[in-house]
């Protein structure tokens, strides 16, 4: 690379200004299909424990016996494999990111019709 090209790069990047967002300020352009992160109808499901069974980072926990289903959205990494388990296809990927956390936190959701709370 020779003197010329590289101080018309450097120049370039100085009046650029950064090429990262100021993440949560300011968010990135999200698309239709940008895999943001895991939303569940629980009203639909059945508590039947596939998607749990094949999260391959264990984010997953569901108890039949409460008909609690619940998500540690770091563990998720949006593999999309408990979407296409979903027998109730009540799961899908959101096409928003999770909001930032600085320590875990399950998010947590409860069929009130099932558990009878
Ligand atoms: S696979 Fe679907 S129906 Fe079964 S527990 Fe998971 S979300 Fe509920
Ligand atoms: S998208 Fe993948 S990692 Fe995330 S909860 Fe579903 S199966 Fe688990």
């Amino acid at each position: 690379m020779s003197i010329l090209s590289m101080t018309k790069t450097l120049m370039k990047s100085v009046f650029h200004g950064p090429y990262t967002l100021l993440y949560p300020i300011k968010k990135k352009e999200v698309f239709e299909h940008t895999k943001g992160s895991i939303e569940i109808e629980v009203a639909d499901c059945i508590h039947c424990g596939l998607c749990q069974r094949n999260c391959p980072t264990g984010a997953i926990q569901v108890d039949r016996n409460s008909a609690n289903w619940s998500i540690d959205r770091l563990d998720c990494i949006q593999c999309y494999y408990c979407v296409e388990s979903c027998p109730k296809k009540c799961l899908k990927m959101g096409n928003q990111y999770s909001a930032p956390a600085v320590k875990k936190v399950r998010d947590e959701f409860t069929n009130a019709r099932v558990s009878g709370n």
